[in-house]
């Protein structure tokens, strides 16, 4: 099952961002631009998880993380406060006002989604599976092994972090640009070049010269992970 997270936050680019980004995760995404709007989302229904923008119009996110703690869908749903630096007495408020935790803009994704994996391992430990399957293909995000044909892959740290990202969405193009974010993060510097070195290197480690490669060069656009070869190969869990 997908877990499922609503975004609240005013500043839209961001929003769209976090959206887009998290479905490329394998969540599922609602978003509310409004502190308002936010308010009527969580009297519809439940989620997993809430990303609560601090500053927002309508209902400042302090009140609404309040309101949620009171009753209803999400009484217990686990909050990560999306804060901007220089709101630290703002942070102590949130956390004792019901917020599990806080990231200060601008963060990274790798580090917001590391934090929401972190509380939904605790709170939803049924909606995250440790490994994945595609194909031929297992990735066990526990131990960090990597098998494919039940023979064992030693891999590098990043190769296996970009492994397992194009994992999660077989099929789905990313774009240099959209691997670096997601796996290296906003702040590091690499350039795009970097992605194919290490595109390259995880090339080698799961083909070994001569099986399928079920990494897919995309010209002008980027890379995917070959549904196509999930398909053939039988099963897929998320
Ligand atoms: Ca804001």
């Amino acid at each position: 099952m997908q877990p499922t997270i609503l975004v609240v936050e005013d500043e839209a680019p961001l929003a769209e961002l976090l959206k887009y980004n998290l479905e490329a995760l394998g969540y599922a995404v609602e978003t509310a631009v409004r502190g308002d709007e936010a308010e009527t989302r969580l009297a519809e229904r439940s989620f997993d998880l809430i990303l609560l923008d601090w500053m927002l119009p309508g209902v400042s996110g302090i009140e609404l993380c309040r309101q949620l703690r009171q009753r209803g869908h999400n009484q217990a749903t686990p909050v990560i406060m999306l804060t901007a630096r220089g709101e630290e007495a703002e942070r102590v408020r949130g956390l004792t006002t019901g917020a599990d935790d806080y990231v200060v803009k601008p963060f990274s994704i790798p580090e917001l989604t590391a934090r929401i994996q972190a509380i939904l391992r605790r709170t939803s430990p049924e909606l995250l599976s440790t490994t994945l399957v595609v194909g031929d293909i297992e990735l066990d995000r526990e131990t960090h092994r990597v098998r494919r044909q039940k023979q064992e892959i030693h891999l590098g740290p990043t190769e296996f972090r970009l492994l397992e990202f194009l994992m999660r969405t077989p099929g789905r193009v990313f774009s240099r640009e959209q691997l670096l974010n997601g796996v290296w993060g906003h702040d590091v510097y690499v350039d795009d070049r970097t992605v194919d070195v290490h595109i390259g290197r995880l090339r080698k480690a799961i083909n070994r010269g001569r099986m399928r490669d079920p990494i897919r060069t995309v010209r002008g656009a980027g890379y995917a992970f070959d549904d196509r070869f999930s398909e053939n190969s039988a099963r897929r869990s998320a």
